[in-house]
C-alpha cells in the first residue's frame, strides 16, 4: 500500500548491469521498472566510460598509425585537432547508443522513473526526482514497490583526499569531458583507465608523467605484454615514477604541483597543468540504505551474492561493479542475464530459468592502448606463483604475414596449456595473452576455447583464415602441441 508504482522487478541503475537485468526481465514477461538519476540509459560504461573512452581511442589509434606511414613512403603533415568538434564526435557516440537504449527500453514497457532511488523496506525503494547532471534533486519523491529487486548502483572514481578542489584535477569522466589539451599531464595510477585516458591526451599532445604504487604498470596483466606496451609507448612519458606514492598536491598559478614519496623513502614533487586520479572505483553500496532492506554491505561498499547473484535478502539480488572485481561491463551483462533469468523463474515456477548461475570460467580483460593488450584465465605470471605447470605456446608476430604487411610486428600471442602430470601432454588451454593492434578483438577466440575445454590440437588445426592476425592464436597453439616447424 502506498506505492506510487508497483512492479515484478525494480532495477536499481541502468548502467550495463542494470539495463541487461531490465531487458532479460521484461523479455521473460516481467514488469519492470528501472530507477536511474542519470538523465539517460547506460551508466557509466556508455555515459562516462567505455564507450567515450573509445570514441577518442580510436581517433588517437589513427593519428598514431599515420604518423607511423612516414617510414613507409607517405608523408602527412601535422595534424591539426579542432577539440570542440571531436568532443561533439564523442558526445553524437553516446548519443546513439544510450538513444538505442531508451528505444529498446520503450519497445519492451520497461518503465523508466528518473530519480535517486533508496531502500525504505524491503519491499520498496524511494526515489527522489532528479534533473541536469543528475547531481541536482527536485524535492519530489515516488515510491516504487516491487516483489523483486535487481541492485544494479555500479561505482565511482575513487578521490585522493588531498587533491586540491581544481578544474585541473579530474577523474575519468573529468577527463573524457575534454576541455582542452594540456602541456604536461600526470596520471595517478597506472592502470588500465589512466594509461587508456593518458593514450588519448598523449596523441593530442600532453607530454604525460605516470605514478604508480605497484612495482609496474597495468597490474594483472603479463609483465611480457606489459614490456611491448611499455617500449611503443616510452616516448609519450617524460617520468614512469613505480613503487612511488603520490602524498600531497596544491594548486597554484603555475599549475598544480604534486609530492610523491618513493617506497625506498625517495621525495620528489612535479607540476602539472592537469592531474589525472585514476586510482581505482568504489562502489556504491553505502548510498542505497540498503540497511533498511536488510542487505548486508561490507565495510568498502560491496554487496556479497551467491552465483545466482542473490544477496542475503532472498528477494534481492545484486550484479555489476557494486559487486566486486573485476569492475567490467561484460561481467554485469552476464551477471544481469543470471539474476534476471532466476527471478523470471521463481516468480513463473520455470525451475530450469530458476537454476541459472553465473559459471563463467573466465572473464577477459583488455587495456584498449596502443597496441593494445588483453588477456584472459590464468595468467604466467598467476601460474608461476601458484606453482602450476604449464606448457607455453609464443606466436611472436614478427613471423605473422599479416602484422609485418601492417608495419606493426610488435606483438605475440601467447596461449598456456596444462602440463600437470594428469593432463597426459593432452592438457586444455588454461588461459592466454595478446599484445598488438587489434588484441581485444580475438581475445574472445580464447575465452571460448577456456570454456570449450579447448586443448592445443583442438585449437591449432582449427583452420583460421590467412593472412589475419588471429591466425596467430592457431599457430602459439601449434608451438605449444610441438607441431610448428615453419617458424623462423
Ligand atoms: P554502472 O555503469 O556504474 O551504472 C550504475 C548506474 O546506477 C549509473 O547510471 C548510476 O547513475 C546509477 N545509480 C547509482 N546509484 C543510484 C541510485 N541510488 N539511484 C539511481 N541511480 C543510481 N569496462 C569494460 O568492460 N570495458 C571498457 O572498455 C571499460 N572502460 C572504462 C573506461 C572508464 C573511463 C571507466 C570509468 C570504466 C570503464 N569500464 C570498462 C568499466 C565499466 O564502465 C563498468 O564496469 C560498468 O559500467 C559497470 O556496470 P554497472 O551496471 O555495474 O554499473
Amino acid at each position: 500500500g502506498g506505492a506510487d508504482i508497483e512492479c515484478d522487478v525494480l532495477v536499481l541503475g541502468a548502467g550495463p548491469g542494470g539495463y541487461s537485468a531490465a531487458f532479460r526481465a521484461a523479455d521473460l514477461g516481467l514488469k519492470v521498472v528501472i530507477v536511474e538519476r542519470y538523465a539517460t540509459l547506460g551508466g557509466v560504461c556508455l555515459n562516462v566510460g567505455c564507450i567515450p573512452s573509445k570514441a577518442l581511442l580510436h581517433v588517437a589509434a589513427v593519428m598514431d598509425e599515420v604518423s607511423h606511414l612516414g617510414d613507409l613512403g607517405v608523408e602527412f603533415g601535422a595534424p591539426s585537432v579542432n577539440i570542440d568538434k571531436l568532443r561533439s564526435h564523442k558526445e553524437k557516440v553516446i548519443g546513439k547508443l544510450t538513444g538505442g537504449l531508451a528505444a529498446m527500453a520503450k519497445m519492451r514497457k520497461v518503465t523508466t522513473v528518473r530519480g535517486y532511488g533508496a531502500f525504505v523496506g524491503p519491499n520498496h525503494v524511494e526515489v527522489e526526482e532528479t534533473t541536469g547532471t543528475g547531481q541536482e534533486k527536485t524535492g519530489s519523491k515516488k515510491v516504487v514497490a516491487f516483489k523483486t529487486c535487481i541492485i544494479a548502483a555500479g561505482s565511482q572514481a575513487v578521490r585522493l583526499p588531498f587533491m586540491p578542489d581544481d578544474p585541473r584535477v579530474v577523474d575519468s569522466t573529468g577527463a573524457l569531458a575534454l576541455q582542452g589539451v594540456p602541456k604536461k599531464m600526470l596520471i595517478v595510477g597506472g592502470g588500465i583507465i589512466g594509461l587508456e585516458m593518458g593514450t588519448v591526451y598523449s596523441t593530442l599532445g600532453a607530454r604525460l608523467d605516470v605514478v604508480e604504487m605497484m612495482d609496474g604498470l597495468m597490474q594483472g596483466a603479463d609483465r611480457d605484454l606489459v614490456k611491448v606496451w611499455e617500449k611503443m609507448n616510452k616516448g609519450r612519458f617524460d617520468k614512469i615514477l613505480l613503487k612511488t606514492k603520490t602524498v600531497g598536491a596544491t594548486a597554484t598559478p603555475e599549475g598544480i604541483t604534486v609530492q610523491f614519496e618513493g617506497l625506498d623513502g625517495t621525495k620528489s614533487e612535479g607540476t602539472y597543468d592537469l592531474v589525472l586520479q585514476a586510482v581505482g572505483r568504489t562502489p556504491n553500496g553505502k548510498k542505497i540504505a540498503a540497511d533498511k532492506a536488510g542487505v548486508a554491505v561490507t565495510d568498502r561498499g560491496f554487496i556479497n551474492v551467491d552465483i545466482q547473484m542473490r544477496t542475503n535478502v532472498p528477494h534481492i539480488f545484486a550484479i555489476g561493479d557494486i559487486i566486486g572485481q573485476p569492475m567490467l561491463a561484460h561481467k554485469a551483462v552476464h551477471e544481469a542475464h543470471v539474476a534476471a533469468e532466476v527471478i523470471a523463474g521463481e516468480l513463473q515456477g520455470n525451475k530450469e530459468l530458476a537454476s541459472s548461475a553465473f559459471n563463467a570460467r573466465v572473464i577477459p580483460s583488455v587495456a584498449y592502448t596502443d597496441p593494445e593488450v588483453a588477456w584472459v584465465g590464468l595468467t604466467e605470471d598467476q601460474a608461476k606463483a601458484q606453482g602450476i605447470k604449464v606448457k607455453k605456446g609464443l606466436f611472436p608476430w614478427t613471423a605473422s604475414g599479416r602484422a609485418i604487411a601492417n608495419g606493426r610486428d610488435e606483438g605475440f600471442t601467447k596461449l598456456l596449456f596444462d602440463d600437470s602430470p594428469e593432463a597426459h601432454g593432452h592438457g586444455k588451454i588454461l588461459g592466454g595473452g595478446i599484445v598488438g593492434t587489434h588484441a581485444g578483438d580475438m581475445i574472445g577466440e580464447i575465452a571460448l576455447a577456456i570454456e570449450m575445454g579447448a586443448d592445443a590440437v583442438d585449437i591449432g588445426k582449427t583452420i583460421h583464415p590467412h593472412p589475419t592476425l588471429g591466425e596467430s592464436i592457431g599457430m602459439a597453439a601449434e608451438v605449444a602441441h610441438g607441431s610448428c616447424t615453419d617458424l623462423p
